[in-house]
């Protein structure tokens, strides 16, 4: 049975692999980061806490010729006919507790730094006041609840976590963090995920 989750699940998959492909094009190593470095029973686990490991991105990357990495998160969510883009707010207070620059790469191939936004970047609004004011007190995010009260209240569907809203025009060409595609590397995001996928599923 396919369900909306795993739906969901496969096209962020599909994304991700697309950025893969997409970095490793303008010379950048790409591997696998976050709950996908871990045994089942302790992703499993974790999903039973409030840990900030819950909200690692997915890949690291890194320039060869340059010492330090950097975090990548794929978002597949950039084709949506909104103009924000939402992120929820342990993501971002993950990313600063990491101390590695964070990028969150949309499926249109455009990407914010997570230092752009957080704290003092270009946040449109948060899910509520409330969410906003405990994500500043505490950034280790103990203070955040699971689910926003004021998305309660209003009857809102969907998994109801604490979000800022940044507008997409902050977003920026990969061109302009990574660096040129390189001479010989060809269109492979043309190609689609199939060729993409680094398990040759
Ligand atoms: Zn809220």
């Amino acid at each position: 049975m396919s369900t909306g989750f795993q739906e969901r699940l496969a096209n962020g998959n599909a994304v991700e692999n697309a950025i893969t492909v997409d970095l490793q094009a303008r010379g950048v190593c790409v591997k696998k980061f976050g709950q996908a470095l871990l045994a089942p029973d302790v992703r499993d686990r974790l999903k039973t806490t409030q840990s900030l490991l819950r909200w690692l991105p997915d890949l690291a990357g890194w320039q060869p010729s340059k010492p330090g990495m950097f975090l990548i998160d794929a978002k597949a969510t950039m084709r949506r006919a909104t103009a924000n883009h939402s992120i929820e707010l342990r993501v971002l207070l993950a990313a600063r507790f990491t101390m590695l620059p964070t990028f969150y790469i949309c499926d249109d191939f455009r990407a914010l730094a997570a230092d752009d936004i957080w704290p003092d970047g270009p946040i449109l609004r948060t899910c509520c006041d409330g969410c906003w004011e405990k994500a500043l007190a505490d950034p280790t995010g103990r203070l955040l609840p699971s689910k926003c009260p004021e998305h309660a209240r209003r009857g809102g569907g969907g998994s109801g976590t604490p979000y800022a809203l940044v507008k997409k025009l902050h977003c920026r060409p990969l061109e302009s963090l990574f660096g040129p595609v390189m001479t010989g590397a060809g269109d492979r995001r043309s190609t689609g995920s199939t060729s993409s996928d680094p398990r040759g599923a």
